[in-house]
C-alpha cells in the first residue's frame, strides 16, 4: 500500500519504519522544518538541551524498531544504564538518592526516611506484578478489538483485579503503604509521568515505578534527540520519504474509506493514512465533516510544562542527571494544575543536566540546566506574568534548597511554555501526554488506534491509546502496524 503518516513524532517515525519494513511505500508529512515533534533539541551559545523528554525508560522498544532497519543500516543508537534514577531534595534539607539497585534504594529510604526497607521492596514487587498483568491487555494491544479482550490475558487480569487498586487513588494506596509523608510524595510523583494528579489518578498507575526502579533509567549517547536521529536514519534506509515543512490540511474520504490527504493545497492519493497528530486537531482541522465522539475528545487534558533552558556557569555538585526539588504543598500544587489552572508560588522543580555525563552539551566550566515545573494545560492564562513570577520562585528555591548561587550564574536562557508547546507540536492545549489519567476510566476513553466508521484511517502517538510518553507512543506505532497488517 501507499501509506501517508501525518507527523514525525516518535510514534509517527516508528510507525513509518514498521510499515516500510512490511513492504509498504511510506511518506511522512511533517509540518515543522525538523523531525521529532516534542523529541527535539534547543541550542544556544554553545549549550545544547533536549527540548522535551529527558527521562528514557524501556530502551528495548526503540531497539526493536531500529533493528528492523539493521540489515540496511548499522544501529548506532547507544545508551547507558544509569546507576541512579533521581536525586530528591526537600525544603528541610532531606536528600534521598534513588539508586538503580532496588535493595540499595530501599536501604537508602530506611536510612534517610526511617521506613523499613521491606516496604519499598514490597511496593516495587507489587508494581512489577501489576505491570505484568496489565501490560499485555492495556498497553500492547488495541483495547478496542474484541478478540484482544477475549484471549487469556483478560482472565489473568481479572484474577489479579483486587490488587490493581483501580477504584482507589494513587495517593491513597501510597498513604496506606508508607505513612511517611516524603516517601508518599516520592511515589505519588509518578502520576506526573503521564501528566496526571496522584490525588485523582487510579491506583493502577502505581505500575509506573516498575519502569524506573525495576527496569531502570537510561541515557542515550548524544542525548534524547539521538532517538529521533536514529529513527530518521532507520526510516530513510527503508525508503521512507520524510517531507518537512508540509502541514497536512485535510484527510479525504469517500464511501467511508480514506482516499488521501491535502497538503500544500494539493490532493495526494493514499491507500491508508496514519495520523500522528494530536487527536483533537486531527478531528477539528483535518476531518471536520466526520463524526467525532465528544466524550472522547472533550476529556480532561494532561498537564503541560514551563521549561527554562538555562546555560549555567559553575558546577552544581549536589545535582545528578535527574533531580527533584519537592514542594511542601504538593496537594495544593495539583489542585492548582487541574482545578484553578494556575501555578503555586512554591512548585516542585525538576532539573535535568546532561552535561554531567555527556560531552558537547555545554562549554567548559558550564552546565546545561533543563529546569521544568508542571504547568496547567493552556486555557489562555496570562503566561507572561506566570513565567516571570515562577522564574523568580524557581531561582529562589534552587538557592534555598541546594545552596547554589544561581541568579548570577545564568548566562543564557530559552523558555518553553504551554503556548509554545501547542504551537510547535500541535498538542492541543499544550498538554504533554494527550489526555490526563485522572479517572479510572481514562484508559478506556482514550481514542482507539483506528476509526471505527472509516476504513484505512489509523492513529498513533501520545493522545491516543495507550497514551503519552515515549514507551507508550512506540507501542501505539506497533499496534497500528499490526492493525494494518490484519
Ligand atoms: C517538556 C516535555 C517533557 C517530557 N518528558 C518526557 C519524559 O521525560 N519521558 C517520556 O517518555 N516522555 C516525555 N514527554 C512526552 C513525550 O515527549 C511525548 O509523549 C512524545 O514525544 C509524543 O510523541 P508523538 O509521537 O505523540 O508526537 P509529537 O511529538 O506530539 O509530534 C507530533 C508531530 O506532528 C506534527 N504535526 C502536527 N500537525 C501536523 C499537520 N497538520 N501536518 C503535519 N504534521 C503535523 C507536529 O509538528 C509534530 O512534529 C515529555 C514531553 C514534553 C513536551
Amino acid at each position: 500500500m501507499n501509506v501517508a503518516v501525518i507527523g514525525s513524532g516518535v510514534a509517527g517515525l516508528a510507525a513509518s519504519i514498521r510499515l516500510a519494513h512490511r513492504g509498504h511505500s511510506v511518506t511522512v508529512f511533517e509540518a515543522n522544518s525538523y523531525p521529532g515533534g516534542k523529541l527535539t533539541t534547543v541550542e544556544k551559545d554553545g549549550f545544547k538541551w533536549d527540548a522535551g523528554p529527558s527521562l528514557f525508560t524501556m530502551p528495548d522498544l526503540v531497539d526493536e524498531v531500529l533493528n528492523l532497519a539493521e540489515p540496511l543500516t548499522e544501529n548506532t543508537f547507544v545508551y547507558r544504564k544509569m546507576s541512579e534514577s533521581c536525586r530528591y531534595f526537600w525544603e528541610d534539607g532531606t536528600e534521598v538518592t534513588a539508586h538503580e539497585n532496588r535493595r540499595t534504594f530501599a536501604n537508602e529510604i530506611e536510612e534517610k526516611l526511617g521506613v523499613k526497607s521491606f516496604r519499598v521492596m514490597n511496593a516495587l514487587r507489587d508494581s512489577e506484578q501489576t505491570y505484568n498483568a496489565v501490560s499485555p491487555l492495556f498497553l500492547e494491544k488495541s483495547l478496542h478489538k474484541i478478540p484482544n479482550l477475549l484471549n487469556g490475558n483478560l482472565i489473568k487480569l481479572m484474577s489479579s483485579f483486587p490488587k490493581l487498586n483501580l477504584h482507589k487513588t494513587m495517593h491513597s494506596v501510597n498513604k496506606t503503604r508508607f505513612k511517611n509523608q516524603k516517601l508518599i510524595q516520592l511515589f505519588d510523583r509518578f502520576a506526573t509521568y503521564n501528566g496526571s494528579s496522584p490525588y485523582k489518578a487510579s491506583g493502577i498507575m502505581n505500575v509506573i515505578p516498575h519502569l524506573e526502579h525495576n527496569i531502570g533509567t537510561f541515557l542515550p549517547e548524544g542525548g534524547m534527540y539521538a532517538i529521533t536521529e536514529s529513527l530518521v536514519q532507520a526510516a530513510k534506509s527503508l525508503g521512507v520519504e520524510i517531507q518537512l515543512n508540509s502541514p497536512v490540511k485535510k484527510i479525504e474520504t469517500s464511501d467511508k474509506t480514506v482516499t488521501g490527504i491535502v497538503v500544500n493545497d494539493t490532493f495526494k492519493a493514499f491507500d491508508a493514512v496514519v495520523s500522528n497528530m494530536d487527536i483533537v486537531p486531527t478531528y477539528r482541522n483535518l476531518l471536520p465533516e466526520q463524526f467525532a465522539d465528544d466524550a472522547v475528545l472533550n476529556q480532561e487534558r494532561s498537564s503541560s510544562a514551563l521549561i527554562f533552558y538555562w546555560g549555567v556557569k559553575g558546577n552544581s555538585e549536589k545535582l545528578g542527571l535527574h533531580n527533584i526539588l519537592f514542594s511542601d504543598k504538593y496537594e495544593e500544587e495539583f489542585k492548582a494544575l487541574f482545578e484553578t489552572r494556575a501555578l503555586i508560588d512554591d512548585p516542585t522543580v525538576y532539573i535535568n543536566i546532561t552535561s554531567k555525563y555527556l560531552k558537547g552539551q555545554a562549554p567548559e566550566g558550564h552546565e546545561n540546566w533543563f529546569v521544568m515545573v508542571n504547568a496547567p494545560a493552556n486555557t489562555g492564562q496570562d503566561w507572561d506574568a506566570m513565567i516571570e513570577k515562577t522564574r523568580q520562585n524557581v531561582i529562589q528555591k534552587v538557592e534555598r534548597v541546594l545552596g547554589f548561587e544561581l541568579s548570577g550564574n545564568i548566562c543564557c536562557e530559552e523558555i518553553l511554555d504551554p503556548r509554545s508547546i501547542e504551537l510547535k507540536t500541535g498538542s492541543y492545549m499544550g498538554s504533554l501526554y494527550g489526555t490526563s489519567s485522572n479517572h479510572w476510566k481514562s484508559a478506556f476513553l482514550r481514542h482507539p488506534n483506528f476509526k471505527q466508521d472509516i476504513k484505512k484511517l489509523y492513529f498513533c502517538g501520545g493522545s491516543v491509546h495507550p497514551g503519552g510518553g515515549i514507551p507508550l507512543c512506540l507501542l501505539s506505532a506497533k499496534i497500528v502496524d499490526e492493525l494494518i497488517a490484519v
